[in-house]
């Protein structure tokens, strides 16, 4: 229970068999992800099952999250053994629908786009970028069965690489048709998965389609953040998801590179202040798909993410067709604990305690009673030294809460909810627990405090706070804090 960042993994072909699970729990994982834009829908669905059977055979708590792509244009799959785009050539774009070469693949002369109106939402001049950004071509000509354009950076290519369009005239938005009918597919598998997120989010609205697929009483909704839009729109945005992704593949295309180190430490700071979580991701460890140690920087890099206050820290191909995938977690795991020993978490919370009036100005006043007293609770445990705070919480609000000021202290969630205890696996430094339903708040604190006596994390003579609020109250609203010390 010493690290308190929270590690996500994307489980793939390198990953989704029993004995790997199994190895990448032990190895410090705590929430499993599912990217529905790859392999098929039984798998997925599969995979879930696995997980959920095996984290319940080990007595651990770990999260699902399934990955909805969102309108990512993709080209039709290039040959096997890939091809190379020359700097300078020219490349001609047909819109799949339009192509009559039989689709069997693209080719470095002419590229197959899954985009039926791909034709009406590219300009001469206009910029498309291949697969990460690396490759990137200028259009120079656009009539009505095709266009072209000329390679600006030239690079490799292989299987069905994105394709950037303009975002200006780009039709799609998220969540697609496509994207409902996965979530359709995948969501209740296993008992119902934790969290949904949601790909090229571009505003508030798309957040509230998804919400609207899912009911109220769903999975918490990720917003990843990796377009230009959607950092236009941060604010909103994060104000109405449940929990955010800096995307940083995908933000790498859309803005220069050297913006989003930048970018991260924004959202990062803006999500832990609403007290949402938000997970740094993509290519923290990416040498790791082929070595069994990462880079010196990609070290560097996680740990930068923890100093940045990240809640969660995920890694992507390394996990789901890596060579080395319980290596890549345990080294996660490993940078992130160590990191946090540096990282100057009390001076964080002080900074907080000043901002979060001002940036709750819409809150209802159920949310700001919930916010006094988790920042009370965070103050009061750093003056008695507690050992340990507890949030008896039935949506796990209050620990999201008390998470924002990253406190010394650990944290346990206590909540008569099961679905409660799987939505807490991304936020930061929170150990979340089922426990029974009590009549009052007596009842709730006294057994609490029992409960962490009999798992060892306190012993007699230890202080502890505990929030807690009115199992009676129809909105969730924490209004109790008690120092309880240990007899
Ligand atoms: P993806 O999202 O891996 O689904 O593209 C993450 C990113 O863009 O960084
Ligand atoms: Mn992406």
């Amino acid at each position: 229970m010493t690290r308190r960042t929270k590690v996500v993994a994307t489980l793939g072909p390198a990953s989704n068999d029993e004995a790997t699970i199994n190895a990448l729990i032990d190895a410090g994982l705590d929430v499993a992800r599912i990217a529905l834009a790859h392999g098929e829908v039984a798998d997925h669905i599969a995979c879930i099952e696995l997980v959920r059977r095996l984290s319940k055979e080990k007595g651990r708590t770990i999260g699902i999250l399934i990955d909805l792509p969102g309108p990512k244009v993709r080209a039709v799959a290039f040959p096997p053994e890939g091809v190379v785009l020359e700097t300078d050539a020219t490349v001609v774009f047909v819109p799949a629908e339009a192509d009559e070469s039989g689709r069997t693949a693209s080719s470095a002369e002419r590229i197959i786009v899954e985009h039926a109106t791909l034709l009406d939402e590219i300009e001469v001049g206009d910029v498309i970028a291949l697969g990460d950004g690396a490759v990137g071509l200028r259009v120079t000509e656009v009539d009505a069965e095709s266009a072209t354009a000329n390679v600006v950076n030239g690079g490799r290519l292989q299987g069905r690489p994105g394709v950037n369009l303009p975002p200006a005239r780009f039709s799609l938005t998220a969540p697609t048709a496509h994207d409902l009918a996965l979530l359709d597919a995948v969501q209740g598998a296993g008992g119902g998965v934790d969290f949904v997120a949601l790909s090229f989010v571009t505003s508030a609205q798309d957040i509230k389609l998804l919400r609207q697929a899912v009911g109220p009483d769903g999975p918490m909704l990720v917003a990843k953040i990796e377009t230009t839009a959607a950092v236009d729109d941060l604010e909103a945005i994060i104000a109405c998801s449940d929990a955010v992704m800096v995307a940083r593949g995908d933000l790498g295309v859309r803005f220069p590179p050297e913006d989003v180190p930048h970018l991260q430490k924004r959202i990062i700071r803006q999500c832990v202040a609403f007290g949402r979580p938000v997970i740094t991701a993509t290519q923290m460890l990416e040498s790791m798909i082929q070595a069994p140690v990462p880079t010196r920087a990609e070290v560097s890099d996680v740990a930068n993410a923890v100093f940045d206050g990240t809640d969660a820290v995920m890694l992507s191909a390394e996990t789901a067709i890596g060579h080395h995938p319980v290596a890549a977690v345990a080294t996660m795991a490993r940078v992130a604990e160590r990191a946090e020993r540096e990282a100057n978490y009390v001076q964080w919370g002080g900074r907080l305690g000043r901002q979060q009036n001002t940036l709750m100005a819409d809150a209802t006043s159920n949310v700001r009673m919930t916010a006094a007293m988790t920042a009370a609770a965070w103050r009061a445990a750093l003056d008695v030294d507690a050992a340990v705070i507890i949030c008896c919480t039935r949506t796990g609000s209050t620990a999201r809460s008390v998470a924002r000021f990253r406190p010394t202290a650990p944290i346990v969630a206590m909540s008569p909810s099961p679905r409660t205890a799987g939505q807490l696996s991304l936020t930061w430094g929170v150990d979340a627990f089922s426990c029974n339903e009590y009549a009052n708040v007596d009842e709730i604190v006294w057994y609490a405090v029992e409960e962490v006596f009999q798992m060892g994390i306190v012993t007699k003579g230890d202080i502890v706070a505990v929030l807690a609020g009115s199992p009676d109250d129809p909105e969730p609203v924490t209004d109790v804090l008690r120092l309880v010390r240990v007899r």
